[in-house]
């Protein structure tokens, strides 16, 4: 089992930590935040944009957060004498906290309601930085599957909790890996955004998937019927487990673009499973080491995991699946953003999903790193 450990740094924020099974959960009780950090700030603002009915945050205070600091002063590494860092403690499996320069909160509330131009309101909300491992180097795709297998259930733990929160819509668990999607700092680690609205992405999906539903009076899903018209043709597949499978959608956006979805209609990662989420660990890593093998450097990425909004009309279709996408089109060319995707949100895709299913079919990941192979290894109860 996980043993989960809360806390509070010195300025009030909630920090966890996860510890792998057979870890001393103790050692997580230990120092307390000598810091004295100051009182949190006031949240910044949400404005709606009445031209797309969509809300956007403001948030000029985040100007002044850490931007690519040196290792010897990294905020998520263990503290040290030298380095009174974020993680009060020694030593740390996996820790979640409250981010110092939130986007979203740290008050909770809901936004305006009948919003229309000019309907403004505090950026409620949460958001809480993942650190994956205590190691400052390395990615996620050099942890031991049991650190895969503790990650995925802090995820899971906090998708629960976030989701039982005032006025929070939508829990979303992702990683930006590489300071070419905009990491500002190397640490292994990834980020969970609580938001007090439907993110424009998740409403389009998600209005897709309610039509879907109720069109099949609620016994397909869109996700689900997509999985398995996929494994039936198998041209876009990556692989196949026994909980889980992956594939390139058929109308990928980016060069590269993974979606794996869990067999069983879940609304998110708090509704799977012991064995699913045992088997998650082990499918994320192949995953992400078969995009790290495609090419000689580490390709960058987004790995964002899709819940089910905490809204009644679109909770019963909502299906937990993950998008893996990477700008990646070539060993030292990356996808911009440019007129057509930027300015209109109409995508062209340089690559076809059927030749990168087959590339990533063929990668052989890379083996495990000595640190993993190094780390304990018992078995993770279902
Ligand atoms: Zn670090």
């Amino acid at each position: 089992m996980t043993a989960i450990t809360s806390t509070r740094l010195s300025d009030g924020r909630e920090l966890i930590y996860f510890d792998d099974p057979g870890t001393n959960a103790a050692r997580a009780a230990g120092p307390a935040d000598q810091r004295g950090l100051p009182p949190r700030g006031e949240p910044g603002e949400v404005r709606f944009d009445a031209l797309t009915d969509e809300w956007v945050a403001v948030a000029a205070h985040r100007q002044a957060r850490t931007h690519l600091p040196p290792a010897d002063q990294c905020p998520i590494c263990p503290t040290t004498p030298s380095n009174p860092s974020e993680i009060p403690a020694a030593d740390y499996d996996v820790v979640v906290f409250e981010n110092r320069f939130p986007s979203l909160g740290p008050a909770l509330g809901p936004v305006p309601e009948n919003a229309a131009w000019g309907t403004k309101g505090p950026a409620y909300g949460r958001c809480e930085v993942v650190s994956f491992t205590p190691e400052h180097t390395g990615s996620f795709s050099t942890l031991s599957e049991t650190r895969s297998r503790t990650v995925i259930e802090a995820w899971a733990q906090r998708t629960e909790a976030l989701s039982s929160l005032a006025g929070i819509k939508q829990v979303f668990p992702f990683e930006n890996r590489g300071a070419d999607i905009g990491v500002t700092l190397h640490h292994p680690h990834g980020q969970i955004y609580a938001y007090p609205y439907v993110t424009p992405r998740a409403g389009v999906l998600g209005s897709a998937a309610q039509r879907y539903y109720e069109k099949h009076d609620g016994r397909e899903t869109l996700t689900g019927s997509l999985l398995k018209a996929e494994r039936q043709d198998g041209s876009r597949m990556v692989m196949e487990g026994e909980n889980f499978s992956a594939y390139v959608p058929f109308a990928a956006r980016w060069p590269l673009e993974i979606h794996l979805v869990p067999h069983r209609h879940v609304p998110d990662l708090a509704a799977l499973s012991g064995e699913e989420k045992d088997e998650l660990a082990h499918v994320y890593l192949d995953l992400l080491k078969r995009l790290d093998a495609l090419y000689p450097t580490p390709t960058p990425y987004i790995s964002a995991w899709h819940q089910a909004p905490l809204v009644p009309e679109l909770r019963a279709s909502g299906y937990l699946h993950l998008q893996l996408t990477s700008p990646r089109r070539a060993a030292d060319k990356l996808k911009y953003l440019a007129g057509s995707e930027a300015a209109m949100g109409a995508f062209i895709n340089d690559t076809t999903p059927e030749s990168v299913a087959e590339r990533l079919r063929a990668t052989v990941p890379a083996p495990a790193t000595a640190a993993a192979e190094a780390a304990p290894s018992q078995g993770v109860p279902a």
